[in-house]
């Protein structure tokens, strides 16, 4: 057997706050204004993001004369522009969004500072990348940028000078860049302005490269942070690649690589790590245990193919119908499966970002956009049919949640997508759809929908789904995909969203403990109630550990159904 493979992933790939900052701004303008949206220049290095904005209508411009219609709305990206070419943006009457990343604004304010103190700035960076260009705006003219220590020696003598960096530049660059100033320059302010994710980044590009055959960077060929970052690796791994994206990869480049490190500029999203990283397990594991690849591929096929979710909901409502004490009928399970499945994989069929299919997703569907789409109409035609056999009242409210789930990531008419607009909308939608197919659609037939044990198992179902379906939304979010308001951790971000979460964990426990005190279904209650540990550990992983990659994310919370109806079944 040969050496085991290691694919390490630096802990600090992804977007920087920056970037994610200027994405999520755009995204919310999008949401919320009819106006046109304009960026001033490509909101990010990174080819298939513009792609994703351009669908949502997010254009870039490289110059305000570019837009014919005056009622749009610009945006100035996260590297910032000179104070004079944002005062002339202005003047055209059009609303101007300022993205500028607030560290670039630090650095900003310290040259503005140092500038109206007499002293000349000296830039470390690219004279031509956009941030740069930005800084050089604010020196009032006295200004110079060189590209590292070499250049220091052509500048004049300065009576007293401000060596700042390009945020992304490299620490060793800019030092000894500092150390060469203080020859040509009377007095010297030295301001490190590379900002913090980028020290992260290289720090932990360096330490993991010393040690690695083959470091994959992931990122924009124009990208000036991902070229600094390969230039890094290029120095210290045995062999470097820089891929923009996944089908770059050749079976070659892995022979004789035991160690592999994949890294990525600042600009990359997590969902185009993670697709990087799936090719680099398919070409490098496959020496190693194809019966492991084989393990991993199937279990991927039927989470991506939202297989895994239909038997979430189906044990959920085993669960529901444990609680309402109906005898367990197979047409529920299946209808419920049937509902959750159709609308899982209609969603996933319309994601943006990750949406480019995979491996496991184009084995399930040739076209899998269409055939998704005809998939999901089959089976919630099927769930709703299945459903009209409890009178019309139930037929209408599944074919209701049913539309507005598969309705729901399109721009529909008459104003309707403001319900999008609602904080958190998706999660109470997606929650109130499967406590209806989960909890009350059996309870009705079997005791009635007034009956206590019915209002309880919809209330389980809610808060069960509810709490699913925010975790669903921490795990897209942590992968960079466009994710926006509709999601409740989106709207309420992390504290709130934790916070939420366990106060859930706490009213679910606390109305167990009582039924089992109460001695209603009391070994019920019990199983259930050990089940929450699970609930408990998850939120804990969530909250205090790194998101795992999304197939293993969305595993560990569909499983909890799993768990849940094991033990129902138990009781
Ligand atoms: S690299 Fe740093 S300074 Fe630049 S946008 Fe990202 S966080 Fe901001």
């Amino acid at each position: 057997m040969g050496e085991r493979i290691q694919i390490t992933v630096a802990k600090s790939a992804g977007f920087c706050p920056g970037v994610k900052n200027a994405i999520d701004k755009v995204l919310e303008l999008a949401k919320h204004s009819q106006k046109h949206i304009y960026t001033l220049g490509p909101l990010i290095h990174n080819k298939q993001v513009i792609e994703t904005l351009k669908e949502k209508n997010i254009n870039a411009v490289n110059s305000v004369d570019e837009i014919k219609d005056k009622n749009a709305i610009l945006v100035i990206r996260a590297h910032g522009i000179p104070p004079e070419e944002e005062a002339a943006l202005r003047s055209h009457g059009m609303e101007v969004v300022d993205a500028t990343c607030p560290l670039v604004k630090h650095v900003q304010e310290n040259i503005r500072e140092h500038a109206q103190k007499g002293y000349a700035t000296i830039i470390v960076g690219d004279r031509d990348h956009a941030e740069v260009i930005g800084l050089m705006g604010y020196t009032q003219g006295k200004g110079y940028v060189v590209n590292g220590p070499e250049e220091i020696k052509d500048l004049p003598r300065l009576e007293k000078a401000n060596i700042v960096a390009q945020t992304t530049q490299e620490g060793h660059v800019f030092l000894a860049a500092a150390d060469e100033a203080r020859k040509i320059a009377r007095e010297l302010a030295v301001s490190n302005t590379i900002c913090n994710p980028t020290r992260q980044r290289q720090k932990e590009t360096v330490e993991l490269s010393r040690d690695s055959d083959l470091v994959i960077v992931v990122g924009g060929k124009n990208s000036a942070n991902t070229a600094r970052l390969f230039q890094i690796c290029e120095r210290l791994a045995k062999k470097t690649v820089h891929i923009e994206k996944e089908d770059e990869l050749k079976a070659a480049l892995f022979e004789g690589a035991s160690k592999i490190f994949i890294t990525a500029g600042a600009s990359t999203p997590s969902w185009m790590i993670e697709k990087v990283l799936e090719k680099a397990r398919e070409l490098a594991g496959r020496a190693e245990s194809p019966l492991l690849e084989k393990l991993a591929f199937g279990w991927k096929l039927l989470v991506t193919g939202s297989l895994y979710t239909a038997v979430a909901a189906a044990s959920l409502t085993y669960v529901c119908m444990k609680l309402e004490g109906a005898p367990v009928s197979g047409k529920f399970l299946l209808m419920a499966g049937l509902f959750a499945f159709s609308l899982h994989i209609a969603n996933r069929a319309v994601e943006k970002g990750a949406a480019a299919p995979d491996r496991a997703r184009k084995l399930l569907f040739v076209d899998y956009r269409a055939q998704s789409r005809f998939t999901a109409m089959l089976c919630g035609a099927l769930a709703i049919f299945l459903s009209a056999a409890l009178g019309w009242k139930v037929f209408l409210t599944a074919a209701f949640f049913w539309s507005a789930g598969m309705l729901y990531p399109y721009k529909l008419p008459l104003g309707f997508e403001k319900f999008g607009n609602f904080p958190a909308s998706k999660d109470i939608l997606t929650a109130l759809g499967w406590a209806f197919m989960c909890a009350y659609a059996p309870g009705l037939w079997h005791g009635g929908a007034l009956s206590n044990s019915t209002q309880l198992a919809v209330f389980f179902a809610f808060l069960l789904v509810f709490t699913r379906s925010v975790l669903f939304g921490v795990s897209h979010a942590h992968s960079d995909m466009i994710v926006g308001n509709e999601n409740f951790y989106k709207a309420a971000g992390p504290r709130l969203t934790y916070f939420t979460l366990f106060a859930i964990f706490i009213l679910l426990s606390a109305i167990l403990i009582s039924l089992k005190g109460a001695g209603w279904k009391p070994e019920l209650a019990a199983s259930l109630l050990t089940g929450m540990l699970y609930y408990l550990g998850l939120m804990l992983f969530f909250c205090f550990s790194r998101i795992p990659e999304r197939i293993t994310a969305e595993t560990l919370i569909d499983t909890q159904f799993l768990i849940l109806a094991a033990l129902a079944w138990k009781a």
